[in-house]
Order: C-alpha cells, then structure tokens, then sequence
C-alpha cells in the first residue's frame, strides 16, 4: 500500500458530517457553510438526517461541497439503531418506510447513489461488532464524533480495533456531527490527499485511505520498513504504535516535554495504525497500514 504520507497531491481539510436547519442542526445552511469557510477548510458535507439538501451554489472555486445525507435506521431484528453518512450521492430522501431495515440496505442506498458509505458513531448507537463485521461496502467509521462527546461517547477506537483484530479492514474518520455551531465547529475533521479539490478526487481518496482523521495533531510523515517503523507529527505527548492483540508500542515524551518523532520495532500484526495525542489528549489517527 502506497503511504498517503508519500503520494502526490494537496492535503485538503474536511468536515465529513454536518447538520442544519434542514433538519436537526442550529443554523440555516448558509451560515453553517460560512462558518466551514473561516475555519480555514477546503471542503464540507452536509448531511441532513434523511435527505440531501443542495449546496451546490456554495461552492467556489477554493470551497467545495458535497452532496451528502445521514440516513436512520433500525434493524427489526436485533432492535439495534444504525446511522449512515453517504458522501457523494446522487441527491434523494429516505422514505418513511425506510426507517426499519438492516444497516447494509442503508449502506446499498448510498452506494447505489454512487456515494461513499460511512457508519457514524457506533459508540453512541450502541452497536455490535458482530453485525458490523457483516457489513459490505462501509469505506470507514466514525472513529471521533465531537457531537457524541454530550453523552461521554466520542471516541470509538475500541470498535474500530474490534473489526481490525478480526480482519475487517476499514477506515476511520474524525468529524464534527455539528449541530450546536457554538462548540461542534472544527472539532474533528479528516485531512485527504487528493490530486484536486473535486468530489470524485475527494470520494476517490476517501475509498482509498489516503487521508488520516484528527482533532488535533498533524501527522508529517510515516514510514517503515522490515524492521521499524517512524512517524513525524506536530508536537505531542505520545505516539500510539497499535497492532493486533498485545502487540503494538507507545512513545511517550519526557514529564513536561513534547516529541515530533517516534520510532518502533515494526509489530508482529498484519496491520498498525499509529496515534498521536497532544498535552490536551487531542489526538491525529492513521489509517491502519497493512505491514503483515
Ligand atoms: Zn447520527
Ligand atoms: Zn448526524
């Protein structure tokens, strides 16, 4: 797997899931898509609950937004809420009656609308690794949801770490779930690499894993080789080296300093995903990286 660290392209900023008026959030689309543009990001999905609003005439040359929606549901069987974010769909509703259904036909909707299929918070759902180990065609999951943070339930590693150990491979995302425009803006966001600033470069590197989710930290540069593997980043506390099972490492920076760099003897897994986690426990997370 070519590191994203390596490839060509431009990193571009991203909030992946945002609410307006249009449904549940505080704000008219408008304001919501001005407050995306002086935080500095280069692209936003709007993704009302259940339908895909047009943000089309926002779009300019240096801002980008993509058609999106969250779809609900709840599977009639094991009586578990899920939560779809499709990114780049042809623009539709989900009908009433579409409420009750498993997960994957959620995730078939947005795919057969041509977008990218992302489980949101399954901390906050209360989900089951179990039913989502038989999940096709999810490209990621919400690994932090600052919304999610009212109930305590933000950061979803554990199940991200469950589907992994398992053999699940599947990316993780940060992002916003903004609904309050006070404290939700730019508190999770992913960072892509993308040959442009266009939906299909966007989705593309999405499905690809080119991309690393973050609150916080930048990752500069990770690479390895049959023996170690080393990570640059902004300054933090500790760098999180996590494999399968026990195996895996944390750097951990002097009481009261910073490191930028890490270094580790490369894991006995099939994969590592590394994480940086600054003094505020704010924390930058990689793609897993096949190294088995
Ligand atoms: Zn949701
Ligand atoms: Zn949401």
């Amino acid at each position: 797997m070519e590191s994203v660290f390596r490839t060509t392209g431009r990193w571009l900023r991203g909030n992946l899931h945002t609410h307006t008026k249009e449904s549940d959030g505080r704000v008219e689309v408008a304001e919501a898509i001005n407050k995306y543009k002086e935080a500095g990001y280069d692209f936003l999905a709007v993704t009302d609950h259940r339908k895909t609003v047009d943000t089309t005439d926002f779009t300019t040359p240096g801002f980008l937004t993509i058609p999106s929606i969250e779809l609900n549901g709840r599977d009639p069987q094991s009586n578990f809420i899920y939560h779809v974010v499709g990114i780049g769909v042809t623009p539709f509703e989900q009908e009433d009656r579409e409420w009750i259904g498993p997960c994957q036909e959620m995730i078939d909707k947005v795919r057969a609308g041509g977008g990218v299929a992302i489980l949101a918070h399954p901390y906050w759902s209360g989900n089951d690794v179990n039913d989502l180990m038989n999940l096709r065609d999810v490209c990621a999951m919400e690994v932090y949801n600052a919304t999610c943070m009212r109930h305590g339930k933000e950061r979803g590693e554990v199940y991200w770490d469950s589907l992994l150990e398992r053999g699940k491979m599947i990316w993780g995302v940060a992002v916003d779930d903004t609904h309050h425009y006070d404290i939700d803006v730019a508190a999770g966001w992913v960072m892509v690499k993308a040959a442009e600033l266009s939906t299909s470069a966007i989705l593309a590197a999405l499905q690809a894993g080119r991309f690393y989710a973050t609150n916080g930290p930048a990752i500069v540069d990770i690479e390895y080789d049959a023996q170690e593997i080393r990570v640059h980043c902004s300054p933090v506390t500790q760098v999180r080296f996590i494999g399968r099972r026990g195996s895996g490492r944390s750097v951990i920076a002097q009481p009261g300093s910073e490191i930028t760099a890490a270094r580790v003897k490369l894991p006995r897994s099939p994969y590592v995903r590394v994480e940086c986690v600054d003094r505020q426990g704010r924390t930058a997370w990689s793609q897993p990286i096949h190294i088995g």
